[in-house]
């Protein structure tokens, strides 16, 4: 079994935190997220430090939409990190939770003229614009507020991330950014430079997600660069920043092999500084937009077990009380998992069960011929590696409210997000009254 961060068996029992996860799921219930902070600050000073130590001026921008509440938006700002935004709804908590404004970037491929409004009166760090409609939109906005709003403009450098094909966002038919090599960029760079509102500040690119090797950020880099020499020749524009987003992979299971989040931003900076050089550039701010890789494998779901069903010959079901609705990725893209029994965590492994969930979907499956200890009703089931895209993804469907999140951490365990009540559920539904 591969244990993550603070993750350690005592009596036959996982611990995170040096917090025994049953007196986790006795005190706050199941289903739960359990995050495991001190691992999320080695992830993010991980790739702090290393822009540090290689002498390079950075941004390193927590992509909140993999999991974001308050307390996490606190997390982050302890740890130095900026954060991302894709929402109006993201901007507020992450306001409400004191990120200063400056170190906010707002994300996303049509983003609506309040949430607009929003980032200007908050007076954000930057907009990543995506289209020619958003660089209209902006100068229209920052011309009745009077102000000025700094820019990067998303593009796609047209290179492929190997990974998942749902979640590859770097290609040229994407709905996401200016196209690189169809002039596209060249037009959003000359009008965002017309546009008396705007401060352009460099270039941004994503290129996927749960990515394993450096190449592709490296080939993206390259790109990038290149294109921010030609218009410097053209113009005498200054690029400021490179953004090169996120994506860096995270081990879910033995087939998973990341690298270190050292090893992502060292190569990252050797060719920006080498492109630098051919092109006579100064070396921009390299920002990064980790998501994944900063929350993923710190978080770990608990679930208690609950029914179970032998299909003769085929297939051992075990059920737990909880599923699609606080992780939909496996139904979505097939994502895998490793689990254990978490009072049992000792015992041999040596069954086999395809974890369902309670939803009524029959492709409501957490893991499919999972080897585990041997189950029984009222056990604990620990999910391994759901603090990305899990909680963030969650819903009411079938009115299941959604679970507690707790952060855990030297021994101590906060509630950061309640568990959702039956109250809760009905709170926006109001009585039918037309007769
Ligand atoms: C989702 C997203 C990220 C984070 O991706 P991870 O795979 O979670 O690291 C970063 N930048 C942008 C623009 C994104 O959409």
């Amino acid at each position: 079994m591969h244990l993550y961060g603070t993750q350690a068996i005592k009596d036959n029992e996982l611990t995170i935190g040096g917090v025994s996860t049953t007196e986790l799921a006795n005190t706050y219930g199941t289903p739960l997220f359990v995050y495991d902070t001190a691992l999320i600050r080695e992830r993010a000073q991980g790739f702090v430090e290393t822009f540090k130590e290689l002498g390079v001026q950075a941004q390193v921008a927590y992509a909140s939409k993999a999991f974001a509440c308050v307390a996490m938006y606190q997390l982050a700002v302890q740890e130095n990190l900026s954060v991302d935004v894709v929402s109006g709804g993201e901007l507020y908590t992450a306001l409400k939770a004191g990120v200063p404004a400056e170190r906010i970037h707002f994300h996303g491929n049509n983003k609506s003229v309040e949430e607009i409004e929003m980032a200007f009166d908050a007076k954000i760090g930057c907009i990543v614009v995506d289209n020619f409609y958003e660089i209209e939109l902006i100068n229209t906005i920052a011309q009745q507020k009077n102000a000025n709003m700094n820019v990067l403009l998303r593009v796609t450098p047209g290179v492929e991330a190997h990974t998942h094909e749902f979640i590859t966002t770097g290609q040229a038919d994407s709905k996401f950014g200016f196209d690189l090599n169809n002039g596209q960029a060249d037009d959003a760079f000359k009008a965002a430079q017309e546009k008396s509102g705007i401060t352009l500040l460099g270039l941004h690119c994503h290129i996927g997600s749960q990515i394993f090797e450096t190449e592709g950020f490296s080939l993206a880099a390259g790109k990038l660069m290149a294109k921010l020499g030609a218009w410097r020749d053209e113009t005498g524009f200054t690029p400021q920043v490179l953004n090169l987003g996120g994506g860096f992979g995270i081990r879910y299971t033995a087939e998973d092999t990341p690298l270190a989040p050292q090893q992502y931003v060292a190569d990252m900076i050797q060719v920006v500084k080498e492109e630098a050089q051919k092109l006579n550039l100064d070396v921009p701010e390299i920002w990064i937009e980790p998501g994944r890789s900063l929350v993923g494998d710190a978080g770990t779901s608990l679930y208690t077990i609950g029914s179970q069903k032998t299909v003769p010959g085929v297939r051992e079901y075990i059920a737990v009380d909880g599923g699609m609705s606080d992780n939909i990725r496996p139904a979505l893209y097939d994502a895998k998992y490793e689990a254990v029994i978490a009072n049992k965590a000792n015992e041999a492994a040596d069954y086999t069960y395809t974890v369902a969930g309670k939803l009524c979907e029959s492709g409501d499956k957490l893991m499919t011929d999972a080897k585990l200890q041997k189950a029984e009703e009222g056990d604990i089931l620990a999910m391994f590696c759901t603090g990305a895209y899990g909680y963030s993804m969650a819903s009411n469907y079938n009115r299941v409210a959604r679970p507690a999140v707790v952060f855990v951490e030297n021994g101590q365990h906060q509630l950061v997000i309640r568990r959702e009540s039956y109250e809760d559920l009905i709170q926006n539904d109001l009585p039918f009254t037309l007769k």
